[in-house]
């Protein structure tokens, strides 16, 4: 299988080169030349296997470059039992009738990040061996918080590899922060920045394309990655669980084989429904791709109207990892449904950049709406959902969790479909207890964020996972904060050149 860049279809590239390299020059996205194709036959066969077998079929059909063995390490090592509170790895827990919770949040940091970024250590030095010339790879994140700790968690301690990340002083929750500043590991680095995530992320794209950067970097036989979900390493291990969910439901008798489902996600940089949409091509019987923003609303009124506009108040929500008015990943899905057209998706990206909005032709447009449905809700919708589901289900979900299930239960009450639907579940409720205990109890509690945590597993009675309630007895190691110009002079210290 081959990659092309979104911004100039001549590019082909091999799956080792695009995961190695992330970004494309030309500052396109690498998407495969072609999708993959698997059978009803092939899926009735991974319904019998566990999720490093479904994960390895779904990656080889993608990762044509990788041999059998290297595969077979890339998915073991990453999809171990030992590191998910769950041997299903991503299990699937129907709170209703024909609704099921998707729960991506069982890996080591609590949030669906984990579900690709414990396996993109493996895929990326893998893929450096095969290209990069055995360069030490170094990974640079800048993050709003779940991003960060995820990246730290899959790297720490993988030989050849080092691994930084900068975060916003202020910009991230109280757990988050302190997930961070405890990180264990040999080769990991943590920095808060004096400003907010946009400076934290300016920053980091700065040291990126700086050429007299890389070349010190080369002079020490180092080179950056990336980590974050432009690199299709990232993007690849995300189609695995909707195949993985579609086998669950058969072996569990929700669905015949070959019934069509519905795909819920709750959307910030269009990633993980990006992966839905590849599961549909690659024959996965989805009927509605349903996107769930929060009041950060822009997908919404793109996927309904045709127009992109980023004009527009920036919101900090109960739901910040979707806080977000530039999907990235949304180029990937223009590019295809243009038919690879280049310079469509060209002219709309510098639109964007430059005036901040754009609109897509017709034809793309209807066949958007052929595709997806999308909605919002804002922050007390959301609260009141977490505490419906919960009294109503027995059932308590994180504050992304609910922004997809209020927007699903819009839908179902707007066209009456009853189809099998899988919502996906992307984090732990105590990654955001201060929110999820106001919407239980009804009031906020004015304790630290552990009297919190305590305060929630009282009301609540759920199990506080051991990785989250051990923080408190955790030492600190990272406790730099730095002027955001000085970013790159912490890169040196950190890198110890
Ligand atoms: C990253 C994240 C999202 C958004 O996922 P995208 O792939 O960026 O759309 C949703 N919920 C949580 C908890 C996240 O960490």
């Amino acid at each position: 299988m081959e990659y092309t860049s979104t911004r100039n279809k001549n590019i082909r590239v091999s799956a080792a080169q695009a995961i190695a390299q992330g970004i494309s020059e030309d500052g396109g996205l690498f998407v495969p030349v072609s999708v993959p194709a698997v059978s009803m036959d092939e899926i009735i066969e991974l319904s019998h296997a566990d999720y490093i077998t479904r994960a390895k079929k779904i990656l080889s059909l993608y990762l044509t470059d990788f041999t059998d063995e290297e595969l077979d390490y890339c998915v073991n090592g990453a999809y171990e039992k030992s590191k998910f509170s769950s041997p299903k790895i991503a299990p699937l827990v129907e709170v209703e009738p024909n609704t099921h919770v998707l729960e991506l949040w069982r890996g080591p940091t609590c949030a669906f990040k984990d579900m690709a970024l414990q396996i993109l250590p493996y895929l990326l030095t893998v893929a450096a061996s095969k290209t990069a010339g055995g360069k030490e790879i170094v990974i640079l994140v800048a993050t709003s918080g779940d991003t960060g700790k995820a990246a730290l968690e899959g790297f720490k301690d993988v030989k050849n590899t080092k691994v930084l990340v900068f975060y916003p002083e202020d910009g991230v929750s109280p757990m988050q922060k302190l997930q961070m500043m405890t990180q264990e590991g040999e080769n990991v680095g943590v920095c808060a920045i004096k400003g907010n995530f946009d400076d934290a992320q300016s920053g980091v794209k700065k040291i990126f394309t700086d050429p007299a950067v890389r070349e010190k970097l080369a002079a020490h036989n180092m080179m950056f990655s990336s980590a974050n979900s432009i690199n299709w390493g990232r993007l690849v291990p995300q189609v695995v669980y909707y195949f993985s969910a579609y086998c669950d439901m058969i072996n569990d008798g929700s669905i015949e084989p070959g019934k069509e489902i519905n795909v819920v996600v709750p959307t910030g940089n269009f990633g993980n429904i990006l992966a839905a949409y590849y599961a549909k091509k690659m024959g996965l019987p989805i009927r509605k791709l349903i996107c769930a923003s929060n009041a950060n609303n822009v997908l919404t009124d793109f996927l309904t109207s045709g127009t992109y506009d980023r004009n527009r108040d920036f919101y900090m929500t109960a739901s910040p990892s979707m806080d977000i008015l530039i999907s990235s990943n949304l180029e990937r899905l223009l590019f295809d449904l243009t038919g690879f057209n280049d310079e469509l998706v060209r002219g709309w990206m510098n639109a964007l950049a430059s005036d901040g909005k754009y609109t897509v032709t017709d034809d793309v447009f209807a066949k958007i709406k052929d595709l997806f449905v999308a909605g919002y809700c804002d922050d007390d919708a959301t609260k009141a959902t977490i505490k419906k589901v919960f009294e109503s289900d027995k059932y308590l979900c994180d504050t992304h969790t609910a922004v997809a299930v209020n927007v699903y239960e819009a839908y179902k009450e707007r066209t009456a479909d009853e189809t099998d639907t899988v919502i996906a579940s992307t984090a732990n409720p105590y990654k955001f207890s201060a929110d999820v205990l106001e919407a239980v109890i009804g009031e906020r509690s004015s304790g630290s964020e552990f009297s919190v945590v305590s305060e929630l597993s009282v009301a609540t009675n759920e199990p506080v996972p051991p990785q989250l309630a051990n923080l408190s007895e955790k030492a600190v190691r990272f406790k730099g904060v730095c002027e955001k110009s000085q970013m790159i002079d912490e890169v040196y210290k950190m890198l110890g050149i």
